[in-house]
Order: structure tokens, then C-alpha cells, then sequence
């Protein structure tokens, strides 16, 4: 059995995860966002009952591989925390930490919809995107804790005239990203983006759900927000899987539920990557919102397997 948390800027959900992937002893508590003293009792507290059990922990952060710091922009009482040598001084455990997108996308790879591929680009379409990219079954460790951040570099730049002459040159504008840069994917890509996206298009406030309705009925406005969205989108992802060499994206977030489109976004990748596919590369994720938690559960049958 292996202790695991799945840490979000809301709720720390933990449980007991068996490794066929059964879980028990769920348990899910607020996040203590600025008091780190109880953050740390929060986790402490939920593993007390398994006294010499390791902890795997997902979070919506990066642990620094240097220094061990989180950064973790929803969590502020993380700033500047070393969190698992924090743990494992409080506990004597050993403690375990990884991206949460790294998590889902290596869930997937064992548990989910991406079972028995190599190349694994797991790819979570939220409020905002995110990835994570996994080999051979592990997260492939990057420069300071970060690999599969697709989502950030400045990409959305005005296309060439010849384009879409009529919406998209003059439409997309350089968007400035919460990570400091501006014209980054994830400045169109997420939920509150593809609204402010169709605004700019020249549409009406909207949710991104009646956006992706209007567009499935075949809605001119909606259509031109979706040609650019899928455009850009398309190209970025396409990029990633000629890097990666991916065989297969499972696709997460509040976005995927949109069958539709996740099926363009396919279908928009495909028609821009080096190779062929006989078949989608994007495939709905598998196992919902308990990926965090599973993928916690990878890390230490990854450790397991290594002793
Ligand atoms: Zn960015």
C-alpha cells in the first residue's frame, strides 16, 4: 500500500492507493493556504495513522531539485519551503513530491487510457494547460522541476497574411501571461482564455461552454474563435509531438468534456506533424480526478521497483 496526497489550492485529497490502483481511507481537507505551520499538520495529521509508510504528493507546484523549494502560485504559504525535507524532519518518513500535471500524465501511462505506450504526452485543457511528458513509465525530471510546460513560450504571434486574411491577423493579440511572458499559448488556450479569445474575435461575453455549444450548431462567430483556437493550438501540440515522439495524449480539464473538441484538436495536430497516424493521438483522459492521487501512487511503485 502507498500513502499518497493529491495537494490543489483547494483541498488536499489523501488515500491509501493499493497498486492495482484501489484506493481507501480517502480523505479530503481544505488546504490551509497561508499558515504554513498548518499546512504541515494538515499532512502530518493524515498520515499519523501509518507511522513508517513513505508519502507520494501531487501538487499544483514545482519542487525545485536544487533546493527542494515549491512553487506553488495558489498555495503562498509554500513560498520559500524546502516541503519534503520539512516532512520527512516532522515524520522520519520518506516524502516523495511531483508536479500534479506530471502525476496525471504518469497515471494515465499505467492506470489509464495511455497504458502499455512509451511516449506519453499527457495534456490537461483547465482554466489554464497544462503537460506532462512521460518515458518509459517516469516523468522525464527537467531544467529547475519543469518539463511539459507546453503552454508557455511566445507562440501566438499574427499569422502569415495569407491565412485567414478576413479574422486572424489582426485578431490575436500578444496577451500578457501569468508567468511574465506575453503571447504564451496559455494566454488563448485555457477556459477563461478561449473567452477572452472570442471576445477579441469580435463575439459576445460568453462561457467557454456556450461558445463550444454555439460552435457544435455551427455558429459563424464561434467558428472563427474555434479555427483560430485550433490553429494555434494545433500547431504548438504538433510541435511537442515531433519533439517527444509521443504515441498518445491523454487529454484532461474541464475543456476535454468537450468531445468535439478534443476530435478537432486531433484532428488539427495530425494534419501538422512530421509522420502519420493511422489513428487519434488524442484520446480522452481515463481516470477523472483521481489522477492526481494514482499518479502519486506511480511515484512510489517507481521507487519499489528501483530497490
Ligand atoms: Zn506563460
Amino acid at each position: 500500500m502507498i500513502l499518497c496526497a493529491d495537494i490543489g489550492g483547494s483541498f488536499i485529497d489523501f488515500a491509501v492507493v493499493h497498486p492495482d490502483g484501489r484506493t481507501e481511507h480517502r480523505r479530503s481537507v481544505p488546504t490551509p493556504l497561508d499558515n504554513a505551520p498548518a499546512f504541515i499538520g494538515a499532512l502530518v495529521a493524515l498520515c499519523a495513522p501509518w507511522p513508517d509508510m513513505p508519502l507520494h504528493i501531487a501538487i499544483a507546484g514545482v519542487e525545485c531539485p536544487d533546493t527542494g523549494i515549491i512553487r506553488a502560485a495558489n498555495i503562498p504559504c509554500l513560498q520559500a519551503l524546502p516541503l519534503s525535507a520539512h516532512l520527512r524532519r516532522e515524520t522520519g518518513r520518506i516524502v516523495r513530491i511531483a508536479n500534479d500535471a506530471d502525476c496525471f500524465a504518469l497515471a494515465e501511462a499505467h492506470f489509464g487510457v495511455a497504458k502499455g505506450h512509451r511516449n506519453v504526452f499527457g495534456v490537461i485543457l483547465g482554466t489554464g494547460i497544462g503537460g506532462g511528458f512521460i518515458l518509459d513509465g517516469r516523468i522525464v525530471p527537467g531544467l529547475g522541476g519543469v518539463t511539459g510546460e507546453w503552454g508557455h513560450a511566445p507562440l501566438v504571434i499574427p499569422p502569415p497574411a495569407s491565412h485567414d486574411q478576413e479574422s486572424a491577423q489582426a485578431l490575436v493579440p500578444l496577451f500578457r501571461c501569468g508567468c511574465g511572458i506575453s503571447g504564451c499559448l496559455d494566454t488563448i488556450a485555457g477556459a477563461r482564455a478561449l473567452e477572452r479569445l472570442h471576445l477579441w474575435a469580435g463575439g459576445t461575453p460568453q462561457t467557454s461552454r456556450t461558445i463550444l455549444e454555439a460552435w457544435q450548431t455551427g455558429d459563424r462567430q464561434a467558428g472563427r474563435t474555434l479555427d483560430i483556437w485550433l490553429s494555434y493550438m494545433g500547431a504548438g501540440l504538433a510541435h511537442v509531438i515531433n519533439v517527444t515522439g509521443s504515441t498518445i495524449v491523454p487529454v484532461a480539464g474541464g475543456l476535454s468534456n468537450a468531445h468535439a473538441l478534443v476530435d478537432a484538436l486531433d484532428e488539427a495536430v495530425r494534419a501538422r506533424i512530421l509522420t502519420t497516424t493511422s489513428g487519434p493521438l488524442l484520446r480522452r483522459a481515463a481516470l477523472g480526478a483521481d489522477a492526481g492521487l494514482l499518479g502519486a501512487a506511480c511515484l512510489g511503485l517507481d521507487i519499489r521497483a528501483q530497490n
